[in-house]
This record gives C-alpha cells, structure tokens and sequence, in this order.
C-alpha cells in the first residue's frame, strides 16, 4: 500500500506555517510498511484541491487529507474530495444534534455556521473528533482509501490514531523490519557513490540516507507479506552488501550518537582524552561533555584561538607558526601534544581550521581544517576541505576529529 498525504491551507504556503501532520502521519504508515510517496501542500481552492485529490486516488491507495474540515466558507475539503470521487454530500442532521449539544455544554449556542460541518460525503464513515468540532471522514474508494482529518494536530493525532487502528493498519498487512547505519568521516557524495549499485537495485527493502554536519545516516526498511522473518532477511541482505562497501566509516547501528561511542570506548580501554581547540571553538568539548558519564574519561582542553595562546598556553613553538601558520598539519600536532602535556591524558586531539567565511586564501582556502591526534603510540593528522555554512564546518570539524579518536581506540584491544 502507497499514501499521498496532502496537506490543505493556504496558511500553509506561507513562510511561517509548517506542515507537521504529514511527518507524525508519515511515520506512523511508515511503522505498518505503509511508504508515503508524496507529501502536498495545497490552499483552499477548491478546483486545485479536488484535481490534486482525483490524482492522489488514482496513484495511491490511500490518501490522507488535513485541514480544512472547519466550518469557515475556506474550509472546503469535504466538498473537494466529494467533487474528486464523484460522490453527493449529505446533510446528516444528528451531526447538528450533537455539535449543538456540545456549544450547549460550554453555555453557548452554536453558531448557525458549524452546521456546514454536518455535510458528509456519501458513503463515508464519520470519525469522531473528541477535541474539537470539525468530525473526520473515511471513504473506501475502490482502490483507494480516503481520510481526511482536521489540520490543528491536537485534533488530528488521536483522530488519526483511531482510523489507523481500526481501518488502515489491518488492511496494511505488512510484516517490515528496519535497520539503520551511523556513519562519520564521509561526505555524503561519497557515501552513496560507493554503495548507489547496491541499493538502487532493490525496490524493498527501501533505503534514505540522511545527512547532517558531520553524520550520515542509511536507513533500511524491508516489507514482507507473509512473515516478520521474509522482512528481516530482505533487509539484512541489502544492509550486509552496504556494509561491507562502507564498514571503514560505520560507527554505530543503534540510536546511538558519535560522541556516545566514543565515551564509551575510552571508558571501556580505560583511557583519557584531551583537547586543543581553535576553529571549533569549544564545539568538540561540548560534543564530548554531552555525554552522561564523560567526566570519567575526558580531562579538559584548551581553547586556543589566537596564536598567543597555542603559543604561551600549548607551546606551540613561535617558529611552527611563523613556517606552517596557524592551520596546517606541524600546528595541530603540537596543540595535540601540548594538550597532552598540560593535562596528563592518553590522548591528545587538536583541531585547527579556517571556518569561515572570510579568511580563506587559494593555498589556505574557507573550510581547510588540520586535525591531529597525540598519544603515547600513535601521532595521526587528517587534512580536510569542508563545505558549508560556518557552523557546519566547526560542526564537521569537531565530528571528523572524534571520529579519529574512534579509530584509533578501534585498533586497540578492549582492556578488562
Ligand atoms: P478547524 O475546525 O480548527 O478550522 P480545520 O480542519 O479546518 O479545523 P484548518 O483550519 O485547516 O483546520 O487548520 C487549523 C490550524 O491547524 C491551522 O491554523 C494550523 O495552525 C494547524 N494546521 C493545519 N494544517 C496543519 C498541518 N498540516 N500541520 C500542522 N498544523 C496544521
């Protein structure tokens, strides 16, 4: 079963509404092996809506509509999605009875407008609507099932719930089975140029990636009709085939983050980090002390923005930065080693870069950034040019600087 979701106001196609119906609904279909295959906002105009909702029916199987229901001469969904399925409204007078009721409860009458809440499309089952006044509705439509439910989301989730429950997951009938790759160190580009072959070739199970500053993540989902077992192997073939083109950047499977893994590394190697920060500004200690527990592993830094203070504070010598300058491989080497110096700890990571988004030269150009990692066995820097925003450099920066910790701690045996 495919879903079209289509979100109706014109409120919507402003800058400053969201549509967030579609996401908690999304997910949910999601859970029962129901992929959405568009998401639409629309405003309320009734010729738009009831082409768009004619067209919904004839590509999908169901299709959900919010917002709209209200009793304002703009709400116009019911008459729309009537107009699309070829189908009458009926007045139903007991609708009226109990809206009337409800005004009567709150000391108040019922504004002669609500009763154009009352006009139901023929044949469609009315979904109560606890919360507010706007009652939902279902069509079975042939091929198609058609829900439409209010826009605000207070009135829409449980309303939602229920229908789900009652009316689309059983008919769903989808066994799925869901796994999910953390990777760092990679730029997305990259990522899915390595393992695009793989999974193109599969329709189900379905695969997202999802980037953010410094992680990617590759999202499995496998359907089966016939048992949970069919979808968890559908799922893990693709997954293991990805895997294996990608384990060198993998860091976690589950909702686990980067700063998390490599807490709980050093914890379990019984190891302590410092750092040396300059373009990041504090960012990778964050990143770091985010993590319940650190405080058992990491000792501190330094941030060390002006070369006065990689100088008086981290020894960085007058000279390396006179030579190098203060991005480039021989000045994160001795923040890293002077950090371990001052502090004591195992390891030493420094990062130092150009952020953005002045600063940049043709040699030294906005987004080089020099990391380096010190300890008793081990010196390794890594060189990057990253793209974006400011912020998404320093966030890339202190990413790719902890994924190097990570690396490092994965060549060494766990101690008991
Ligand atoms: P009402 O009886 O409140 O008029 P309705 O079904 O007619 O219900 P709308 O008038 O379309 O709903 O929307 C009411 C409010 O609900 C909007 O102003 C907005 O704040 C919220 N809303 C509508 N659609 C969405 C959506 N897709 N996502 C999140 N919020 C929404």
């Amino acid at each position: 079963m495919r879903a079209i979701f289509i979100a109706v106001g014109s409120e919507l196609l402003d800058l400053d509404r969201v549509d967030t119906n579609s996401i908690y609904v999304a997910r949910r279909l999601r859970e029962k092996g129901i992929l959405t295959d568009m998401k639409v906002a629309v405003g309320d105009h009734m010729d738009n809506l009831s082409w768009i909702v004619k067209k919904a029916c004839q590509r999908a199987q169901l299709v959900v509509l919010s917002g709209g229901l209200g009793p304002t001469e703009d709400d116009i969904t019911r008459e729309a999605v009537a107009t699309a399925l070829k189908r009458e409204l009926v007045f139903r007078e007991e609708i009226v009875v109990e809206l009337k009721e409800r005004f009567r409860c709150r000391g108040m009458a019922m504004p002669e407008i609500n009763a154009r809440q009352a006009f139901v499309i023929e044949g469609a089952e009315l979904l109560p609507n606890r919360v507010g006044t706007a009652p939902g509705q279902f069509c079975d439509a042939g091929g198609c099932k058609v829900l439409l439910l209010p826009g605000p989301p207070n009135e829409l989730l449980p309303m939602f719930e229920a229908a789900f429950e009652k009316l689309i997951a059983p008919a769903a009938n989808y066994h799925i089975y869901s796994r999910a790759f953390k990777l760092t160190g990679i730029s997305e580009s990259e990522a899915d140029s390595r393992c695009a072959d793989v999974y193109r070739r599969y329709r189900n199970p379905v695969t997202t990636v999802l980037a953010s500053p410094g992680m990617i993540e590759f999202h499995f989902l496998g359907r089966s009709k016939n048992s949970d077992e069919e979808a968890r192997r559908l799922t893990d073939e693709l997954a293991e085939k990805v895997r294996e083109r990608l384990k060198d950047f993998i860091f976690a499977e589950a909702d686990v983050t980067l700063p998390e893994v490599v807490v709980a590394m050093l914890i379990e190697r019984k190891l302590t980090l410092a750092v040396a920060e300059s373009c990041t500004g504090g960012g990778l200690g964050n990143l770091v002390t985010s993590v319940p527990g650190s405080s058992e592993v990491f000792l501190g830094g330094v941030i060390a923005y002006a070369n006065s203070v990689k100088a008086g504070v981290l020894g960085v010598r007058e000279e390396t930065l006179k030579r190098h300058g203060a991005v480039s491989e021989a000045t994160a080497a001795e923040m890293a080693a002077g950090t371990r110096r001052l502090t004591g700890a195992a390891i030493g990571l420094a990062v130092t870069g150009i952020a953005g988004p002045e600063g940049g030269n043709p040699k030294k150009p906005v987004g080089l950034v020099h990391m380096h990692l010190s300890s008793a066995d081990s010196e390794q820097g890594l060189r990057q040019i990253f793209s974006g925003s400011r912020e998404m450099i320093k966030l890339r920066s202190a990413h790719y600087a902890l994924n190097m910790v990570r690396e490092y701690l994965n060549q060494l045996p766990a101690k008991c």
